[in-house]
């Protein structure tokens, strides 16, 4: 699957805020957005009324950039969420959180989504004991997500695991020792501590 490998900071500094694209970085004074936190480009410091089609465009920009995905395969999960039941906006964002390296970071296996991402098609993670390297692979309640045995001994991982000061969410649980963690059940909206406003998505694909 195609992904963006462009410079991430630019996301950043073009979403106006911390992405958290590269780990370790994001949290010390190296942070672009700490050093300049103006958009990239020529006139960026000309203010400018943003529309309010502006305002949906960069919302859903800003989810795209977070969770790492294309604007196709965006466009997926927000069809996938309006054939669901309840809210559209929740369902497309509990989604995006089901992704298997997504949950790879929150339980902080890795310390950017990137780098979950990079650990799930190396092959190095196991969904019930199999080896899952899809990095869209959908979760489910129930399901023992892992650190195959043959790679707990990597030093990188073993210090994500031990350095992580994420907190793992509710809706799932986390064994360090064993490298383990189990989805307790489907994300509900307040459990997802995103920057979102999910209905400004929904209102830009309904047009
Ligand atoms: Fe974004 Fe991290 Fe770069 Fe800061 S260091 S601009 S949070 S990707």
């Amino acid at each position: 699957m195609a992904r963006y490998t462009g410079p991430a900071c630019r996301l950043c500094r073009r979403e106006g805020l911390k992405l958290y694209l590269k780990g370790d970085r994001c949290y010390t004074d190296k942070c672009a957005i700490t050093r300049r936190a103006n958009p990239p480009g020529q006139h960026t410091h000309s203010r400018r009324k943003v529309s309010e089609y502006g305002l949906q465009l960069r919302e859903k920009q800003k989810a795209r950039r977070i969770y790492g995905i294309l604007e196709k395969q965006f466009e997926k999960y927000f069809e996938m969420a309006e054939r669901m039941k309840g809210v559209t906006g929740e369902n497309l964002l509990q989604l995006l959180e089901r992704r298997l390296d997504n949950v790879v970071y929150r339980l902080g296996f890795a310390n950017s989504r990137s780098e979950a991402r990079q650990m799930v098609r190396h092959g190095h993670i196991t969904v019930d004991g199999r080896k899952v390297n899809i990095p869209s692979f959908l979760v489910n309640v129930g399901n023992v997500i892992a650190l195959k045995e043959k790679s707990r001994s990597i030093e990188r991982f073993k210090e994500n695991i031990e350095q992580s000061s994420k907190t793992v969410p509710k809706w799932m649980e986390l064994n360090a020792e064993s490298f383990e963690g189990r989805i307790l059940s489907l994300p509900e909206r307040e459990d997802i501590d995103i920057p979102i406003e999910e209905h400004l998505i929904v209102e830009l694909y309904s047009k």
